[in-house]
């Protein structure tokens, strides 16, 4: 594969919606991700100048941290969880930054890229774990700074460089957080609206219901389990009889509440697992996975006579109650979703000329005793 297109769609599977949209997981793999792979670049990167400047303990320590930083990665990208791999990470980068500290060939000039810690891990990973991080780092570096360590370390500073390090370090920190800080927030409030946008979109706005949308979504995941699983999928297409009438009758807002009534007796008739969604004007399409024609034929009747006996009660008109069509199809994965669609239509309309209040479905011959006609 051409390298421009492997690092693009790398980018991609990293900043995907799910990291957008502020799916924690995501956004931690992938920060993590980032942050591995800087650390194992810029390892790399300082590798020819400790080289050519002979410093052989930072080259190899970098050359460590490379390595490191690869197989961070790579258990990254193999385990479920995140967790192992920062923490492993995370302490082998403030062993790493004593070490130079301690022992840095290259001294103050190698040590000096401690201070891409703070904007890194900050960035990266966010305050909430900077904040503990960063007080380790700085203790660390007060501490093995402090005359205490004189004569261990081998790495030379002048008393200036051991006073100024920790103040820009700290200096460091407090900038990267407070950049941090405003970029979640803004972060936030984008993620927010990409939500509610998101949600918005799949929702109609009427009934509360998931409108036609968001269905396709949901059954190209219910038919994928389907075909893992094979305990039955059913599509319910129901509409209101004579719904028209009552719009005539009492007008069009009036006609709004009653489909809100609907939409009500829809959502606590079904399972957490069912769901059901507006088609088109009064028109609802129940989806119930793990269910068989039998099941579906009670609660497309359970949902029947919830309807004829829950009437819309309302202060001028009193109680006001109509009847509902249903048509049941069993999903067939041999078939597209709209070919799937069209028959749970077919059989609405089969409902509907033979009297409406009814239910119809496409395995007659399966069920001698269960068809029911109201
Ligand atoms: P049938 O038993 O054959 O279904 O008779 P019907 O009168 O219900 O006929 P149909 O399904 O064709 O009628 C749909 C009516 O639903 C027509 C339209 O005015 C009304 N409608 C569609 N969307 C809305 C809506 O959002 N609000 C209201 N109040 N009415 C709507
Ligand atoms: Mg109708
Ligand atoms: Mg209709």
């Amino acid at each position: 594969m051409n390298p421009r297109t492997w690092f693009r769609e790398k980018i991609d599977s990293l900043v995907s919606d799910e990291y957008l949209l502020g799916v924690e997981e995501h956004r931690w793999r992938s920060n993590l991700t980032f942050l591995m792979a800087f650390v194992l670049v810029l390892s790399l990167l300082m590798s020819p100048v400790y080289f050519f400047n002979h410093y052989t303990v930072d080259l190899v320590a970098g050359l460590i941290t490379a390595g490191m930083s690869a197989f961070c990665l790579f258990l990254l990208h193999h385990l479920r969880r995140h967790e192992w791999p920062l923490y492993l990470f995370a302490v082998y980068l403030t062993f790493y930054s004593m070490f130079l500290m301690l022992f840095g060939a290259a001294a103050g000039f190698s040590v000096l890229w401690v201070l891409a810690y703070p904007l890194a891990v900050c960035f990266f990973l966010g305050n909430h774990f900077a904040q503990p991080y960063l007080t380790i780092q700085i203790a660390s570096i007060l501490i093995l700074f402090s005359p205490l360590f004189d004569q261990w370390r081998t790495a030379r500073y002048s008393l200036n460089f051991r006073l100024q390090f920790p103040i820009i370090f700290v200096a460091f920190s407090c900038l990267a957080m407070v950049v941090e800080h405003i970029h979640q927030r803004t972060g936030q409030k984008l993620i927010d609206m990409a939500k509610r946008f998101s949600a918005s979109a799949n929702q109609d706005q009427l009934t509360g219901l998931s409108n036609r949308r968001a269905f396709y979504d949901v059954i190209e995941r219910e038919q994928a389990r389907e075909r893992r699983h094979r305990c039955g999928l059913q599509l319910i297409m129901c509409d209101i009889d004579w719904f028209k009438a009552i719009n005539d009758r009492f007008g069009h807002q009036y006609g709004d509440r009653f489909l809100i009534h609907v939409a009500q007796l829809f959502k606590t008739g079904l399972r957490s697992e069912d769901y059901c969604f507006r088609w088109g004007g009064e028109e609802f399409l129940i989806v119930l996975p793990n269910t068989t024609v039998a099941g579906a034929v009670m609660v497309a009747e359970r949902l029947r006579s919830a309807m004829t006996s829950t009437p819309l009660e309302d202060k001028h008109f009193g109680p006001i109650s109509t009847t509902m069509s249903f048509g049941i199809h069993p999903f067939n994965m041999a078939q597209s979703v709209d070919e799937n669609v069209a028959q749970a239509d077919h059989c609405l309309y089969r409902a509907k000329q033979n009297g409406r209040n009814r239910i119809e479905h496409d395995m007659a011959e399966m069920l001698p005793t269960e068809t029911v006609d109201s």
